[in-house]
């Protein structure tokens, strides 16, 4: 088998659908555009339509046959980013400074299909629950869904989602048993000396000379304190100081991210963190203030499921285009919030193209619209092989 047949007539409505999406880009709990189209989407599939889990969240329920047969949640987000997109295409951005830069708008559209094909036809039994969340950059809506009752409200035995990745072939799969993609944390550092002339550098405490040790004493955290054959990464991604070329500022402001995939990894981290910045503090004089917030935990597939991942992704594509052992990765995912509740699966779907369409997050970025009939039938496959009639 490859795309459903039923799913694969519907592509040109898929296109269209994501061409939609892709002009209304909204950030982070500000997806009251997108939340309307979807649910307005789900109302007409005949779907039960439930909106406002973390503000902007919609949850559909299909529902066929009664008794005891299974429930499914199947997972897409809906956020966009803050970037100014420069693809030059037709369905360009209408929100300035916001873009579909991350595939999110694909994503919307592959779920959809699979409801509508799902609502058409009677190929399951049990109940699927569509869940579209915001907020899955940086800012945890996945997170909020389920602190404010997802599962209660929508109880299932396990949880999917799925990502499109552009630096994989078109319609290839990845996805691997146990920790995928690293949990996410973030620091706020904060060097507080004292200022004045650049010419006399005895009457002052430098924060500037104190940041150049910090960031390089915060590298030694993963080369000597973490047991190399456990990953994790510190990364100093800003440095704000300075006026000047005369003058040494009062303040250095550092901030970055650090990740890794085991717990007693991130309390190392962070307490080395913590041990490095008040060294400092007595090595140069300053004071050195440090916020240290703990964002997304670990992406952990579990087993039963991700074979029922591979499975439906192997009906869809081919038992050669679905990569079963990858390697996990140290970017992060919120979908890792719903897998703390539920079992489930995480899988990457190959979006191809990188070359003409970009890479995740770039400003040229266009989700390639020949994968969506692929990812709605993965979607069916899969939900029609868990729930099977
Ligand atoms: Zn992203
Ligand atoms: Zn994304």
């Amino acid at each position: 088998m490859a795309v459903h047949e039923k799913i694969g007539v519907m592509s040109d409505e898929l296109i269209q659908w994501r061409h939609a999406l892709h002009t209304m880009p909204e950030t982070a709990f500000t997806e009251y555009e997108t939340s309307a189209f979807v649910a307005e989407k789900l109302r007409s599939f005949g779907l039960d339509v439930h909106q406002g889990l973390a503000g902007t969240g919609v949850v559909a329920t299909l529902q066929r046959g009664r008794g005891s047969y299974g429930a499914v949640g199947l997972r897409s987000d809906m956020d966009a980013l803050d970037i100014a997109e420069a693809t030059g295409l037709p369905y360009t951005s209408r929100n300035e400074g916001k873009m579909h830069a991350c595939g999110h708008d694909g994503h919307m559209v592959m779920l959809l299909g699979a409801a509508k094909y799902l609502a058409e036809n009677d190929t399951f039994r049990g109940t699927i629950h569509f869940i579209f969340q915001p907020a899955e950059e940086n800012e945890g809506g996945g997170g909020r869904m389920v602190r404010e009752g997802l599962f209660e409200k929508f109880p299932v035995q396990s949880v999917f989602a799925l990502h499109n990745f552009p630096v994989m072939q078109e319609g290839t799969f990845a996805i691997c048993k146990g920790p995928m993609m690293a949990a996410y944390d973030v620091f706020t550092i904060d060097i507080i000396g004292k200022g004045g002339h650049a010419a006399t550098p005895q009457n002052v405490k430098d924060p500037i000379l104190a940041s150049a040790h910090l960031v390089n004493l915060l590298q030694s955290i993963v080369s000597r304190d973490v047991n190399p054959m456990h990953a994790a990464v510190v990364s100093v991604t800003e440095i704000h100081g300075g006026t000047s070329y005369n003058i040494i500022p009062d303040v250095v402001k550092l901030r970055g991210t650090t990740r890794h995939f085991l717990s007693s990894v991130q309390d190392r981290v962070e307490s080395r963190m913590r041990e490095i910045c008040a060294g400092l503090s007595a090595s140069f004089g300053v004071a050195v203030n440090i916020v240290y917030e703990r964002r997304y935990p670990a992406l952990v597939n579990t087993d039963k499921e991700t074979e029922e991942a591979i499975r439906a992704a192997i009906s869809v594509s081919g038992r050669e285009k679905v990569f079963t052992d990858i390697t996990p990765v140290m970017t992060s995912e919120d979908f890792a919030f719903l897998l703390k509740e539920k079992p489930g699966a995480y899988i990457g779907i190959g979006g191809g193209k990188p070359r003409e369409n970009g890479l995740l997050h770039q400003s040229r970025y266009d989700f390639n619209d020949r994968i969506l009939p692929i990812g709605a039938s993965y979607w069916a496959t899969l939900a029609e092989t868990l729930l099977p009639k």
